[in-house]
């Protein structure tokens, strides 16, 4: 390890790496994050309708993922954006978990809504803009749900981790890391992908790392390879946007796979598995599964 990370981040002694320590698995239903398995959280942005929201379930799990995503209270930079169906896309959300067996990610935004969001949820998804909401990352300690943290726009390595350390300094051990890219000088992409940060954050962190291409790259085409080199260098899994008909998406059409798009991403991302230092299995059943689409 680079000395200087250990100067770094071992302050944060809750979640930072030590000797012989075993990494943290976070469990979650019947799947582990941050075990032997690669687990890859889809679904759309945001939550729109019964069908939407069915629909995608059905064909995401189909094609491999444990985890269905979906936004019901939504941080939009315009206040003139859709804001989400709140409670209302919760129950759809529990819905499509009954009827495809998926476990749940969704965000929440405020500290006042961390009872309510729990009681559907399987996972807490804390965006970007609120990494550092110091109360809602507080509240987070006693929900009794594993906690998804993203990484803050502008936000270092150093600060990410602290914010994990509140969360589980407040009481809650279940954190997943998740790198989204990050605000730079770079326009051609929506934000960079800091894929360094993901080997940076397994070396100095017990915590599972996932990646979300699909913020870094704010567009569709570019998804697939960023998902690829997510695998290579030794994520534990995916956070990617799935929508059954992104041209009218009511929120982040342009990074979100269609259907046919993202079971192809799937099939074909499991030689890049094989090829980290500890090799992962999507799901053993996939690659049988094979077929045109
Ligand atoms: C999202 O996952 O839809 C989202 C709003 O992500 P972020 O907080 O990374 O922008
Ligand atoms: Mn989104």
């Amino acid at each position: 390890m680079n000395p200087k990370w250990n100067g770094q981040f071992s302050c944060f002694d809750l979640v930072a790496k030590k000797e012989d320590y075993p990494r943290s698995v976070i469990q979650v239903r019947d799947i582990e994050i941050g075990g032997s398995d690669f687990v890859v959280m889809a679904g759309p942005c945001a939550v729109e309708s019964e069908s939407q929201i069915l629909q995608t379930a059905e064909s995401v799990a189909a094609a491999g993922a444990r985890v269905l995503r979906g936004g019901a209270y939504k941080p939009r930079s315009s206040p003139y954006a859709f804001q989400g169906l709140g409670v209302e896309g919760l129950k759809l959300l529990s819905k499509a978990r009954e009827e495809t067996g998926l476990a749940i990610v969704t965000e929440v935004m405020s500290e006042d809504d961390v009872e309510l969001i729990a009681e559907y949820a399987d996972i807490m998804q804390v965006g970007t803009r609120s990494m550092e909401n110091f109360a809602l990352l507080e509240a987070l300690g006693t929900c009794g749900r594993p906690v998804l943290l993203k990484r803050g726009l502008t936000a270092t390595l150093e600060e990410f981790l602290r914010s994990a350390q509140v969360i589980a300094m407040a009481g809650n051990p279940q954190i997943i890391l998740c790198e989204r890219g990050i605000r730079t000088f770079e326009t051609a992409t929506r934000n960079t992908l800091d894929i360094a940060a993901v080997p940076v954050l397994k070396t100095v962190s017990h915590l599972p790392v996932i990646v979300d291409p699909s913020h870094a790259a704010g567009v569709r085409s570019l998804v697939p390879v960023l998902s690829r080199a997510a695998a290579v260098v030794g994520a534990d899994g995916l956070l990617v946007e799935v929508h059954p008909c992104p041209e009218q998406a009511l929120s982040d059409g342009n990074q979100s796979l269609n259907l046919p798009e993202f079971r192809r991403m799937m099939l074909d991302l499991q030689p890049y598995l094989d090829l980290q230092h500890e090799s992962r299995e999507l799901r053993p059943q996939l690659l049988a599964v094979g077929g045109a689409d």
